[in-house]
């Protein structure tokens, strides 16, 4: 799950990191107040679950009110990378000397977190990654010990050669590790991180994404999620309790099972097709989830067919071919579908299907074949 700015803000400040205040606005006449009671120069940001918010003119200063204003009513309503802008962040924009670069993410290959800084902050930093890779410092971190702190400074070294910036950016890159940590985050980044021309580090952007298994045992952080922001399916699947991922091939899958729905995704793939989706609908055969997974598939304009996976362990074959019927007659649906279920009460299944006039199979490779013969047709 993706948080917005002002909220990673509001995690960083709580970790202690030096963060400008800031406040948001819906309106432009609410920035306008906001500005004001600020005094000064102000930057007004939009607020949407995207990077390059400034290249897109997302980002702007404001020396009056009036001006913060004019901003506001520019950004709010605007598109960034198809996401429209509903709030803008207004905050007192600060004298900076030079931007850098620190962020964390969890990194699946070493298992581990892993710090990356970079002194050429303020820019893309997979841009700096492949143009400028000698550019970045990086760092594992032992989840069992933590960051200590002589890591931390060996990272704000990289940096700075100024010895007080040093010291404050090694401070912000252990709290950015605290507030990584307690809130169950994925990445957690701050770019730029800016030296002032009064010789303070801050925090001036922010960017966090939770990772969602970690969302249970933290409500506060739960509660941060902007639905709106998200793709429609990702919503729409999380309310309705599937597992969804939209991939980029044209061959909806609807598998009960995540295992099951890994293994037909390697299959679509041997068989020279590509997944539109990993779905998993579950151990469960009711409609509903049927309808709402048929929705979800046929949202997406790639898929040229859909195939179901079922094996019927608990869940009976049956009860899905049923689901399955119910859900075709309730909803319009364009690609062909095809079906393999095997296990509980396949033959009764089977018959349902071929009475519905669906192609039904029980073999795992022919329906999986037949998927992708039909999507290259
Ligand atoms: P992003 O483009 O979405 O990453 O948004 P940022 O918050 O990182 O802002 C983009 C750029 O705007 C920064 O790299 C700065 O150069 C500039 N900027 C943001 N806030 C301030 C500020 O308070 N003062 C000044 N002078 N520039 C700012
Ligand atoms: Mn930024």
């Amino acid at each position: 799950m993706n948080i917005h700015e002002y909220q990673a803000k509001e995690r960083f400040r709580a970790a202690g990191i030096p963060v400008p205040p800031g406040e948001v606005a819906t309106t432009a006449e609410e920035a306008e107040s906001i500005a004001r009671k600020f005094g000064g120069t102000v930057v007004v940001k939009a607020q949407v679950h995207s990077g390059g918010r400034g290249k897109a003119g997302g980002v702007k200063l404001a020396k009056t009110p009036e001006e913060a204003r004019a901003h506001a009513s520019a950004i709010l309503g605007m598109q960034i990378k198809g996401l429209t802008v509903e709030k803008v962040l207004v905050t007192p924009a600060e004298d900076i000397a030079s931007e850098a670069y620190v962020g964390v993410l969890m990194d699946r290959k070493s298992q581990a977190p892993t710090f990356m800084v970079s002194a050429a902050g303020g820019i893309d930093i997979e841009e700096v990654a492949r143009t400028n890779p000698t550019a970045i410092r990086k760092l594992q971190v032992d989840p069992r010990y933590g960051l200590l702190p002589h890591q931390a400074l060996w990272l704000a070294n990289f940096l700075y050669d100024d010895p007080g910036l040093i010291k404050q950016a090694s401070k912000v890159i252990s709290q950015l590790y605290r507030a990584f940590v307690d809130s169950g985050a994925s990445m957690a980044e701050i770019n730029p991180l800016v030296a002032t021309a009064q010789g303070e580090i801050k925090a001036i952007d922010a960017k966090m994404s939770i990772d969602d298994s970690e969302l249970f045992r933290r409500p506060e952080v739960a509660a941060m999620r902007d639905s709106s922001s998200e793709p429609w399916a990702e919503t729409k699947a999380r309310e309705a309790g599937l597992s969804f991922v939209k991939l980029d091939g044209d061959v909806g899958c609807c598998v009960n099972g995540a295992g099951l729905a890994m293994a037909t995704m390697d299959l679509v793939k041997y068989y020279g097709g590509e997944p539109a989706n990993f779905l998993d609908i579950g151990g469960s055969s009711n409609p509903e989830k049927v309808i709402a997974a048929l929705e979800i598939i046929t949202a997406d304009p790639n898929v040229k067919v859909i195939l179901f996976n079922i094996f019927g362990g608990i869940t009976r074959c049956d009860d899905v071919a049923n689901g399955i019927v119910e859900a075709t007659k309730s909803i319009d649906i364009e690609p062909p579908i095809v079906i393999r279920l095997t296990g509980t009460n396949e033959e009764q299944a089977l018959e349902i299907l071929s009475d519905a006039g669906f192609s039904a199979f029980t073999s795992m490779d022919e329906v999986v074949q037949k998927a992708v013969a039909m999507a290259k047709a």
